[in-house]
């Protein structure tokens, strides 16, 4: 999906330190594990944050959990495209959700794939921002989805555990086809979705 780019704080051509990670991919066993409780938020932490920042604006996507970068602690970065830029969760909860909301869903982890997903339209979260000030966020439809995806993924769940029985089958002869590296590996046409800049559908077709 086209990313909030637009946020990017970065000054071309300066140098500020700041470095990008490949993101893991499906297959990769850092993405089944569960991430552990971040104990403290100090200078390491937020050079974790900004250099996640900059590999979630260059894939581009709108939300990276640790995990993606191959790091197993609690937490993640996101961009809804506002006002507000980048912000972070730490040690995220859901504690509540409500509703229910279908909503074509994919993930920088899964490239290329995205499925119609059902999950609550509303959570509330807490947890603690990068300067470890406490959280509570009440968020619906987009927020919410962004939020559940990504503690999805320091839960070690994937995308693809989401899917009903069919949609799953499908996804996984794509992928088992795709690690073999063998051609045919789009029979139905799931490829269609390249991480599309300026998409019209909206947000989160390939960007979690
Ligand atoms: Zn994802």
């Amino acid at each position: 999906m086209g990313g909030p780019v637009g946020h990017h704080p970065r000054v071309p051509g300066y140098d500020d330190g700041v470095s990008s990670y490949s993101i893991r991919q499906y297959g990769d066993p850092v993405l089944r594990q569960r991430a552990r409780e971040v104990e403290e938020i100090d200078g390491r932490l937020n050079a974790l944050v900004e250099d996640m920042v900059e590999t979630m604006y260059e894939a581009p996507g709108v939300g990276l959990a640790a995990p993606q970068v191959g790091v197993r602690k609690r937490l993640f970065v996101y961009d809804l495209g506002d006002e507000v830029g980048p912000r972070t969760i730490v040690n995220p909860v859901i504690t509540e959700s409500r509703g229910e909301w279908t909503f074509e869903e994919g993930c920088l982890s899964v490239p290329g794939l995205s499925w119609p997903i059902v999950r609550p339209r509303e959570v509330h979260l807490t947890g603690y921002d990068a300067e470890g000030r406490e959280v509570s966020i009440e968020a619906t439809d987009f927020e919410a989805r962004v939020y559940q995806h990504e503690v999805d993924h320091l839960d070690g769940v994937l995308l693809v555990e989401r899917l009903d029985a069919d949609q799953r089958r499908e996804a996984l002869g794509i992928l088992r086809i795709r690690a073999l590296d063998l051609p045919g590996g789009d029979p139905d046409g799931l490829l269609r979705v390249v991480p599309d800049q300026g998409a019209t559908e909206g947000p989160g077709l390939s960007g979690l």
